[in-house]
């Protein structure tokens, strides 16, 4: 038997339920705030997560999956979102445009990761990335979106755990200073962070190993190095955040895995329980060098990503969701070869009216058609049989009160989306 590869899901049944209705719910709100829909390729040329990404990142270092196309390129499936849509507005020479681009993407990333609870190889995100503005309001938008989105889900007590890694100049100020404490003691922490005080001093600060260490804990702040300037602009998108109410707490071990924020960084997490609190649903931040990091001119860029398999995970626990079930409008039952010509046709023009209907596909008899009803929750039953057809009738049962009546043939459509 073959089996599914590791850290990889089917999703179906309950699952695919939940996963279709985050889907509405992203979609609309998308929609409300006027994000565009991009889809980029599934796989890209290496380089591109390489210079994005980061070399000294996690992702990179470990847990791409690359390969050589027929073509002797270098090639990797995509493990994060930003890189592509950054890649297609410089590509397009969208940064010429008199507005930003606010773009919002819903696929599978994969990461050869060690697969454990909400940690996959195979998972989908949706997020946006907002291109060409670097006002505060900006920030402020997407972080209220994404703790919209999931308030919307009825995902309770959300938190933004928010910080600001500043700019160039602070952020240097910083990773100075971060080195000059890390160096004595950095025996102390694990053969990873060793080797990041070298390349990538900042990331030392999420480490997932050393992350309760009190070493870290003590570690210098990067909100005490930030300049007037960043400072000031941190300032703002936090007043901008108490304006829309969004619960927010200033967190100054949150840099983020990937090596191109600067400014504003965030994650979102529900408090609801200890499993969730570790379970980060969602984070971003602001990259304003990315742009002209991958050839483009200079520019601003913010965007934030949220993991659709781990608030699949939460809404299984919240009771609202427990019996969520699919119910079927209609079951349109028949027996003879005559009636089951009627019934192909009535099938149909009850779904291209929007009801939602099913029909007896497994040749089942009439008792097996009432079961099969009831298992799909059908409000309503049309039942055909030859006798009422030769005087142009059907018959149309309420499955929960069982009342029936007989309807002009001419006239079901109407006679259902009537009743339901
Ligand atoms: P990141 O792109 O690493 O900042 O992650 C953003 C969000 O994507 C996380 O908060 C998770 O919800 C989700 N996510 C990231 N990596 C994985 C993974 N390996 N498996 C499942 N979800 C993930």
């Amino acid at each position: 038997m073959i089996t599914k590869p590791k850290g990889t899901n089917d999703i179906k049944g309950n699952d695919a339920l939940l996963w279709e209705y985050v889907n509405n719910v992203v979609n609309s709100m998308m929609s409300a705030y006027n994000y565009e829909f991009i889809r980029t390729p599934i796989f890209e040329a290496s380089e591109l997560f390489h210079r994005s990404v980061g070399e000294s990142s996690d992702i990179v270092k470990k847990e791409t999956y690359d390969f050589k196309d027929k073509g002797d390129r270098n090639i990797t499936l995509r493990p994060e979102g930003t890189a592509g849509v950054v890649r297609s507005y410089i590509e397009n020479k969208e940064y010429a445009l008199p507005d930003a681009k606010k773009y919002y993407y819903n696929e599978t990333m994969y990461r050869y990761e060690r697969p454990q609870k909400g940690r996959l190889r195979e998972f989908t995100q949706f997020g946006v990335e907002v291109l060409g503005s670097g006002d505060e309001l900006v920030d402020a938008e997407v972080i209220s979106l994404q703790y919209n989105i999931l308030n919307a889900l009825h995902i309770s007590n959300l938190q933004v755990n928010i910080n600001s890694l500043g700019d160039n100049e602070s952020r240097n100020n910083y990773k100075e200073a971060l080195v000059k404490y890390l160096t004595p003691k950095i025996g102390e922490l694990c053969e990873d962070c060793q080797e990041r005080l070298k390349t990538n001093p900042l990331r030392i600060l999420d480490c997932k190993v050393d992350k309760d260490s009190e070493i870290l804990k003590n570690a210098p702040k990067t909100i005490d190095y930030l300049n007037k300037e960043s400072k000031e602009r941190f300032e703002k998108v936090l007043q901008y955040l108490d304006y829309l109410d969004i619960d927010y707490q200033v967190d100054s071990n949150i840099v983020r895995g990937l090596d191109y924020y600067d400014h504003t960084v965030f994650e979102i997490v529900s408090l609801d329980n200890e499993e969730t609190k570790s379970n980060v649903l969602g984070g971003g931040g602001r990259y304003n060098k990315l742009i002209k990091e991958l050839d483009g001119p200079e520019s601003y860029g913010i965007g934030f990503a949220c993991g659709i398999d781990r608030i699949v995970e939460v809404l299984k626990t919240i009771d609202l969701y427990k019996n969520i079930q699919k119910e079927i409008e209609v079951y349109v039952m028949f027996v003879s070869e005559e009636e089951k010509l009627h019934a192909l046709d009535i099938v149909q023009n009850l779904r291209l009216n929007g009801v939602m209907t099913e029909t007896n596909n497994m040749n089942k008899g009439l008792k097996g058609e009432f079961k099969e009803a009831d298992r799909l929750n059908a409000k309503l039953l049309v039942i055909l049989n030859n006798e009422d057809l030769k005087k142009g009738l059907v018959t149309i049962k309420d499955n929960a009160t069982k009342e029936e009546e007989k309807v002009d043939l001419d006239e079901i459509v109407e006679e259902v989306i009537g009743r339901l």
